[in-house]
């Protein structure tokens, strides 16, 4: 268990924040682009940056880079709750 503590140093360090913004796989393109945690709920739309496509976030969506998001979102989440910071960057395409 560790605990984090500020030094008294003279500079004041921001907290660390959890990612306010998740990864998400467009379908089509196969491209990752990133979006903002809040909007990753149900019923929520975004296009694509890349090829426009219209992705709708659905925990019933097909589609796994939908599912994956939610994913990340409910991992963030629970990071805030239990303030635990484990290293797992193991997300790659
Ligand atoms: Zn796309």
């Amino acid at each position: 268990m560790l605990t984090a503590q500020n030094c008294s140093m003279r500079m004041q360090l921001a907290p660390p924040q959890p990612p306010d913004k998740v990864k998400v796989l467009c379908s089509k393109c196969r491209v990752p682009f990133r979006e903002k945690v809040k909007n990753v709920r149900e019923g929520f739309q975004v296009q694509c940056p890349n090829c426009t496509k219209l992705i709708t976030f659905s925990t019933d969506s097909a589609d796994p880079g939908v599912q994956r998001a939610f994913t990340e979102v409910r991992r963030i989440k629970n990071g805030m709750m239990l303030s635990i910071n484990r290293g797992d960057g193991g997300f790659s395409g």
